[in-house]
């Protein structure tokens, strides 16, 4: 059973929003809100409707890629499948994220631009760093950092599935980033930890108190000190939490405001369902009314509060005159024979050679423009291309996730309903016919994974611990 909504929390809710406490209350009578947003790196959301077998509705005009999982408002089936979305096919292609709404709105307030050096400061499990990475068009170089390092595995898968190439993920702390890397970023986001009074409605009342407040208030103001020396003079600074807490919100916003005056709050565009921040819950500056508050009882979402900051351009900012540089990564450029052999025969696409680096027994295809990581914990750097034992290749899953039917040779394609996808994401072998070698098993055209067909019978590649049993 979900543990009850804690009556101090509502109480606070009620002297917060006056007037306005009934409706909020109210909105925790409705089920919560299910999101899916279409990955744009693998389809159109327009072609995604045609095939998906879930009934979908637009979440707002900020995305043409969100959407909202009908039975949240009508109580029907999601599915036209017995799959639910989080086990569909689709799902482990990476054809789609689930994420709550609110989630999905602090990527588009903060609009990275194809190109840009972007960071991503507590990634995990990666909602918002999927949603940057499409909204880039995987093109210039997303970093997404996670604290925890089992968090930063997940991390890592989530952005596997998605198919990014221009993305590093590290596993260190918001102030070994600044020391390493300094003011080099073009967008960075701090989609902090906090005390999650937004997923209440889902996940019921779990630990909450007055004091797990202040002690989220003083780690906040710390990763967003840390985060304001990793933006470049010109960029922009997005600070987010999934909780109503004026401590941890406007309260946070304040003091940062008030510790970094090169830093100053950007007007947010008028989306239906969007709410101003309040300055009276803090120091009643009039500019936090420049953050946002997306409230359940006035946004199809459990809830969110963004604030997008932008740093003083270059040249007026006397305080950066030595401007951090951006050092490029040293590859080594080598590429195995091994790997010749086993793209030669198996893929249908070349990747720039200049991008090679072998590291172990680990070959990687780095981003276009790989970053020197210092002393930096690295959890994975651009595409895991694969694996080299004893003399044999072995190609990794991440890079059968990033390639769709048109750019591999030897492919096995199957719709979604079929019996062989069963079987495979099962983790088990099946009969086709065909070459020896490796092939690349797709879902409707899409890389699901890798298998290797030896007389004709495929034997299952698909990692362990994602089968499906
Ligand atoms: N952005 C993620 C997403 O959209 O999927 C959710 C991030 S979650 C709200 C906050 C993350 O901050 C957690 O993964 C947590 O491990 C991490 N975290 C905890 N303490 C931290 C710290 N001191 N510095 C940076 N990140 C921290």
């Amino acid at each position: 059973m979900r543990p009850p909504i804690p009556p101090d929390f509502l109480a606070r809710m009620h002297t917060l929003l006056g007037d306005d406490y009934p409706a909020f209350a109210q909105s925790y009578d409705a089920p919560g809100v299910v999101g899916l947003r279409v990955n744009t790196l693998k389809i159109a959301p327009v072609d995604f409707n045609r095939i998906a077998p879930f009934t979908l509705m637009p979440a707002g005009e900020w995305d043409a890629a969100a959407f909202h999982l009908i039975p949240s408002i009508t109580n029907t089936p999601i599915t036209n499948t017995p799959l639910p979305p989080g086990k569909h096919p689709y799902h482990w292609a990476g054809l789609y994220y689930l994420q709550e709404p609110s989630a999905m709105v602090v990527g588009a307030l903060m609009r990275p631009q194809p190109g840009e050096w972007v960071l991503d400061l507590s990634a995990a499990p990666g909602g918002k760093s999927t949603h940057l990475a499409a909204l880039m068009g995987d093109k210039g170089l997303l970093v997404s950092n996670e604290i925890d390092r089992g968090r930063a595995h997940i991390l890592a898968d989530n952005l596997a599935r998605w198919g990014t190439y221009n993305s590093l993920i590290t596993n260190d702390t918001p102030e070994k980033l600044a020391q390493t890397w300094g003011a080099i970023f073009d967008r960075v986001l701090v989609d902090a930890p906090c005390s999650g009074e937004g997923m209440f409605r889902r996940q019921g009342g779990f630990a909450w108190s007055e004091s797990i407040i202040q002690a989220c208030a003083r780690r906040q103001k710390g990763i967003l000190a840390a985060a304001a020396d990793l933006v470049r003079p010109g960029g922009r600074l997005v600070y987010a939490t999934c909780t109503f807490a004026p401590e941890e919100d406007e309260q946070v916003i304040a003091h940062f405001l008030a510790q970094r005056p090169e830093f100053s709050l950007i007007a947010h565009p008028h989306w239906a369902g969007l709410s101003p921040g309040h300055p009276d819950w803090a120091d009643g500056q009039p500019e936090l009314s420049q953050t946002v508050r997306l409230w359940p009882h006035r946004f199809m979402g459990e809830g969110h509060f963004v604030a997008v900051m932008e740093r003083e351009a270059p040249g007026r900012e006397p305080s950066v005159v030595n401007q951090p540089k951006r050092r490029p990564f040293k590859t080594n450029n080598f590429i195995p024979n091994e790997w010749r052999g086993f793209a030669g025969q198996t893929l249908a696409v070349d990747f720039p050679a200049e991008q090679f680096h072998f590291a172990g027994n680990k070959l990687y295809l780095l981003p276009e423009q790989a970053i020197d990581t210092g002393k930096l914990r690295l959890v994975r750097y651009g595409l895991l291309l694969g694996e080299l034992n004893k003399g044999v290749f072995k190609p990794a899953h991440p890079l059968a996730l990033a390639l769709s039917k048109g750019e591999v040779n030897a492919v096995l394609d199957f719709p979604a309903a079929a019996g062989q996808i069963t079987a495979y994401l099962a983790g088990h072998d099946f009969p086709a016919d065909g070459p020896d070698g490796w092939v690349l098993v797709t879902v409707d055209g899409y890389g699901l994974g890798w298998g290797k067909r030896v007389r004709g019978r495929v034997k299952n590649h698909y990692p362990h611990p994602w089968r499906q049993r």
